[in-house]
């Protein structure tokens, strides 16, 4: 599915997030920025140490306590495709979604492109933040990510291309499902 909102073009796609080739992808990392299982595990196996490397140094310079839910940092891509990973941290919302967890999810998407903008950075994927492993219910999650990222193209009108890349067909129509609504409803 695909839409397209002042110059940008929204794309949502079933896929393997590790394989795109827009100018950055986004990690559903945790605080510690050490890896971790799910999307993460699988960004830092395909991308190789140099990602690992630059979010120790991070760590040490910026985080010593660990990333801030919400907030999100950018390193180098290594061997993957995509130039540079934007690592962020969803919320830990097992199987509820309140206000609060709505917030801190829609800050995740809204700052990761924050970033990638003040690296000059024009096209992004996102996999499915916080609906793993933080079990944030999908349809709830696909909602606000959409508001998020729809609300940074209408106010910063930066960024070409955002995908959104989900690893199966269920949560994929969850996805496209919520995009259909906010749509209709704008
Ligand atoms: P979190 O801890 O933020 O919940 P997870 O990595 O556990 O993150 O899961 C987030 C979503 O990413 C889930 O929908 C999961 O199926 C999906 N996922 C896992 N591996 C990949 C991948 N290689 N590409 C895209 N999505 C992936």
């Amino acid at each position: 599915m695909k839409a397209k909102i002042n110059n940008t073009y929204i794309l949502l796609k079933v896929g393997d997030i590790t394989e795109e080739d827009t100018e950055a992808i986004v990690n559903a990392a945790n605080s510690t920025l050490m890896g971790g299982g799910g999307v993460d595990g699988a960004i830092h196996s395909k991308g190789g140490p140099a990602i690992l490397e630059e979010c120790k140094k991070i760590r040490q310079t910026q985080y010593p306590d660990g990333l801030p839910t919400g907030e999100a940092v950018i390193t180098t891509g290594g061997k993957l495709k995509a130039k540079y990973v934007i690592h962020t941290v969803g919320p830990i919302c097992g199987g509820k979604f309140s206000e609060e967890h709505r917030r801190l999810l829609y800050n995740s998407y809204y700052n990761s492109l924050k970033v990638a903008k003040e690296k000059g950075i024009k096209t992004v994927s996102f996999p499915s933040i916080s609906t793993g492993a933080y079990r944030c219910p999908v349809y709830e999650s696909a909602l606000t990510a959409m508001r998020a990222v729809i609300d940074f193209i209408k106010n910063e009108n930066y960024i070409t291309q955002v995908r959104f890349v989900l690893f199966t067909e269920d949560v994929y129509s969850q996805y496209a499902e919520a995009l259909k609504e906010l749509l209709n409803g704008t």
